[in-house]
Formats: structure tokens, C-alpha cells, sequence
């Protein structure tokens, strides 16, 4: 087995234990393998090890990366893109035609751009707001405060179809305070479900790196996005 399968199933099985610490079932988080800076072979090498969903930071590597990936799957494997990275008002095209999530999601003028580039006939564009959970200065996403007016207007657009958040929290000192941050992104989450100005039920939560993933976990994470623990580190 290459290094990429015996790791994924290392982060499966930390999956596993983290889930039964908090009492969840395993299936309820899914884990997307981040494979930016990493090549084709790389990502054919995780579908190889059972992993059908993949995160892509920029966006003109990412496109390339489907292009190559696509024709070398075996039939009947259906792989599940995720851009993660900051999408540009002129890649807003790119992403809409290639990806089937796009997780970083924090302008209604991106969103509205992101839905009429859509194609006909294909699902909508799943979505999610990254929120910028920990107030960090330079940093993308929208503050806790404005989140549900954004996504209010996001729902409403045809091409997108909204179902959570995304957080990228600081590096934190210890798992109580790691815990404590993504603890603010998932209280938010309850928070614009229970007020129900939404039209729909938001269902994800993507929080939980290769770092806090078991923090990430216990506060109730239904996605992940690890890189360096499948993939090694980018240098
Ligand atoms: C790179 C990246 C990840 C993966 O980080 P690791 O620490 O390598 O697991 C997850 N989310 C986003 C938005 C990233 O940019």
C-alpha cells in the first residue's frame, strides 16, 4: 500500500475514535482529502484508498488537476470537488463550471456570479458561507454578525444551493481553547436554524483541519478538510 492509503486510513481511524469519544456516528462527518500543491497521481492514489472527496485551494490548479483526474477514474467512480480557496470575481466562471462545492463563499456579488454561471442541467452548486469565526484582521469570511443577512440572499439564488459554514480558526494553544473557537462556528450554525428566517435547513459544518480535526469533531463537525495528514506536508 502507498503512503496515501496507510494515511488515510490513519485519519479514518482518528475520525472513528474522535466520534466515539463524543458519542457520534462515524458517518455523520465527511472527510474531504485537500489536495492542493499535490498532483494527479497523488489524488488517483486516494480514490485508490476508497476517497471520493477532494479540496482544491486555487482555482486554476484545482481545474487542471479534474481535467487530469477525470478521464483516469475507473467507471463508476464519482469523485466530489471542493474549492476552498478565495474564488475571484474573474474565476467565478472556472468554479462554477468545474466544482461541485464551493466552501469559501463570503460576497453576495461572488455568490450571485457563482449562480449564473451554473450550467443548465447540472445540480446547483452546493455552498457554503465561510465565516470569520475568531475575528482574525486580514482574514476571509464574514463576521458572525452579518452571516444570516448574506445567507438569506444566497438562498434565494437558483444556481446555488446553501448548506452551512466553513471556519478556518488560528492555530490554538491547546484542544479547551481549540474547542472553545469551533465551538462559536457550530452555536451559529444552531442559532440561524432556530431563529428560521431561512428557507431551508442548513446541514454542514465544515470545520476541522489535520490539527483540530478531533477538536473540530467534538463541536459537532460534519466536515473536514485535511491536507497534510493524507497527502505529507507542502513545504
Ligand atoms: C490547506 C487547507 C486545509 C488543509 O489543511 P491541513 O492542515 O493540511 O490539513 C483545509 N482547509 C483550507 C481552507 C485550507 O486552505
Amino acid at each position: 500500500m502507498t503512503n496515501i492509503v496507510l494515511n488515510l486510513q490513519a485519519v479514518r481511524d482518528r475520525i472513528t475514535t474522535a466520534c466515539i469519544a463524543s458519542v457520534r456516528d462515524a458517518q455523520s462527518v465527511r472527510l474531504v482529502a485537500v489536495s492542493k500543491k499535490f498532483g494527479p497521481d497523488a489524488v488517483l492514489q486516494a480514490v485508490a484508498g476508497g476517497q471520493r472527496l477532494f479540496g482544491e485551494n486555487y482555482i486554476a490548479e484545482g481545474v487542471e488537476k479534474i481535467a487530469a483526474v477525470t478521464p483516469r477514474l475507473s467507471a463508476g467512480v464519482l469523485l466530489e470537488w471542493h474549492c476552498i480557496g478565495p474564488v475571484q470575481s474573474n474565476k467565478t466562471r472556472l468554479v462554477a463550471e468545474h466544482f461541485d462545492w464551493v466552501q469559501s463563499v463570503d460576497r453576495l456579488k461572488t455568490a450571485q456570479r457563482l449562480s449564473e454561471h451554473r450550467p443548465e442541467g447540472r445540480a446547483p452548486l452546493q455552498v457554503c458561507i465561510q465565516v470569520n469565526i475568531d475575528g482574525g484582521g486580514n482574514k476571509s469570511g464574514v463576521p458572525p454578525g452579518e452571516l444570516e443577512a448574506l445567507a438569506i440572499e444566497i438562498a434565494q439564488l437558483p444556481g446555488l444551493q446553501l448548506r452551512g459554514i466553513m471556519a478556518i480558526p488560528e492555530p490554538t494553544p491547546d484542544f479547551l481553547a481549540t474547542c472553545a473557537v469551533h465551538q462559536k462556528a457550530k452555536a451559529l450554525l444552531e442559532q440561524i436554524n432556530s431563529a428560521g428566517r431561512l428557507p431551508l435547513r442548513l446541514d454542514t459544518l465544515s470545520i476541522g483541519m489535520t490539527d483540530d480535526l478531533e477538536a473540530a469533531i467534538h463541536e459537532g463537525s460534519t466536515m473536514l478538510r485535511v491536507g497534510t495528514a493524507i497527502f505529507g506536508s507542502r513545504s
